[in-house]
């Protein structure tokens, strides 16, 4: 038995011979058995109300003292609050080191809860942001950073890309933001990153490109205007001269093409969004068959399946360009005998796909994610014989990025090749309900 209990028994057996002699004394048993009941009782009544009491400001108030049964309860108590506490330092001592850590990040960062409210903002986002710390802490992201692009940005839920904004406290800095989601609580960590200088280069870059290909338009058209009247009239020259006049004939038309597409995508890079109108893609990709016919010249199977009510809120020029790069592309590179399947459809989220699949000689899996890239080719010998840029692809991506849309790139190696564009559902204007607008 240990000690607590021994005392206890003591305690009772003091209790049961004071009863036996005050029921002697005054020659009523059970009277003086109800009375010490009734004290060993009342003893535990207090010692239970001061357990109470203890609870009721345990983290404040010291454990009371005490002997017998009750002492042994409380010295359990004791222990278990012991190293309860050193559990909570040393999760606080965690937390700290925690918020160190993120507190020395040279990047923002600041963590949302469940309904995107803040948690922690390091240093860094406060001044990228211009979060305050710790007065928005609790507060929802989107009520304090307001950029429209930025509150898309969280509600669509499409975070494997980055978003690159303003920063709302100083217009001409350029940050890019990026959401993380973490743990099974709906948990987030959005990373800030100043790329001004990074951006500042791109825009000098994009202004070069511009300006070289601008420059280089009125040289050439000259050039080209020559090349073709002495072309044509080749009878002035000895057969020498006219294999190398068309030779340079056809050089000169590459790269009239090539300014004509750097100018193109440098203005779906810098140009002013324009309003949008609803384009009739049925009769779009019709005429973008025709060509690829007439291309083609009966060396390939092409095969159209159109849904006739979907239209697009875009640029027709654009999307016509975009359109049958990717026509033209599967046409060049497909083999004599080749199928080629156009198709134009809604999906179940109510994107439209147009796609392009061929049964040409596919793309080997490394280069995928490169193919949109300016100037990227596969084989850059077969690009080159068939009058390629190199710039097609990169053209069609800025495309559909300005329709806030995506290129899907499905492709094996001796397979054959799709290339699907993916319009969002706010962009699809469905003919069959009446209610549609743009
Ligand atoms: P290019 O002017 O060279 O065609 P693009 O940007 O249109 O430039 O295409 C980039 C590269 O992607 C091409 O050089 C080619 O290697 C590859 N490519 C594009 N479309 C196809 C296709 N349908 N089948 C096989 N390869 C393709």
């Amino acid at each position: 038995m240990n000690e607590s209990w021994k005392v206890e028994a003591w305690r009772i057996l003091t209790l049961v011979v004071a009863t036996l002699l005050l029921g002697t004394g005054i020659n009523n048993y059970t009277l003086a058995a109800l009375f010490g009941a009734l004290i060993y009782l009342a003893w535990h009544l207090h010692s239970v109300a001061r357990l109470n009491t203890w609870l009721s400001a345990y983290q404040t108030t010291e454990i009371p003292e005490s002997t017998g049964v009750w002492g042994r309860v409380y010295d359990r108590l004791r222990g278990m609050t012991r190293h309860h506490q050193q559990d909570i330092n040393a999760l606080h001592r965690r937390l700290e080191r925690y918020q160190q850590t993120t507190r020395a990040f040279p990047e923002g960062a600041v963590t949302l809860g469940r309904n995107d409210e803040i948690e922690l903002i390091n240093e860094a986002a406060t001044s990228l942001l211009g979060l305050k710390n710790p007065q928005d802490l609790g507060s929802p992201i989107t009520n304090l950073v307001r950029d429209p692009k930025f509150v898309r940005y969280m509600q669509d839920g499409r975070y494997s890309e980055a978003l690159e904004i303003a920063s709302p406290i100083n217009r001409n800095m350029r940050m890019s933001l990026r959401l993380v989601p973490y743990g099974d609580a709906n948990g987030k960590l959005l990373l800030v990153r100043n790329i001004s200088r990074l951006h500042k280069l791109e825009e000098i870059r994009r202004d070069f490109i511009a300006n070289v290909s601008h420059e280089m338009k009125s040289p050439l058209t000259v050039i080209k205007g020559y090349v073709e009247s002495m072309v044509e009239d080749t009878s002035e020259f000895g057969l020498k001269w006219t294999k190398a006049l068309s030779q340079v004939d056809q050089q000169t038309d590459r790269m009239c093409r090539m300014v004509d597409d750097l100018l193109q995508l440098s203005n779906l890079e810098t140009g002013p969004a324009e309003k949008p109108t609803l384009v009739d893609m049925p009769s779009l990709i019709r005429s973008v068959h025709s060509e690829a016919i007439e291309l083609s010249n009966s060396r390939h199977d092409i095969d159209l399946d159109v849904d006739e009510s979907i239209y697009v809120a875009g640029n027709f020029n654009q999307l016509y360009s975009a359109l049958s790069n990717l026509v033209f592309n599967a046409v060049q590179y497909t083999p004599e005998h080749g199928q080629i399947k156009i198709g134009w459809h809604l999906d179940q989220d109510n994107y439209a796909n147009f796609s392009v699949r061929d049964t040409g000689p596919g793309i080997a899996h490394e280069h995928l994610p490169r193919l949109t890239e300016r100037f990227y080719r596969v084989d850059t010998a077969r690009s080159r014989e068939l009058g390629g840029t190199g710039l097609g692809l990169a053209i069609v991506k800025h495309v559909l990025q300005r329709h806030g849309g995506s290129l899907v790139i499905d492709s094996e190696l001796g397979q054959g090749s799709t290339f699907t564009c993916v319009f969002p559902a706010q962009r699809v204007v469905d003919r069959r309900e009446p209610k549609s607008s743009v």
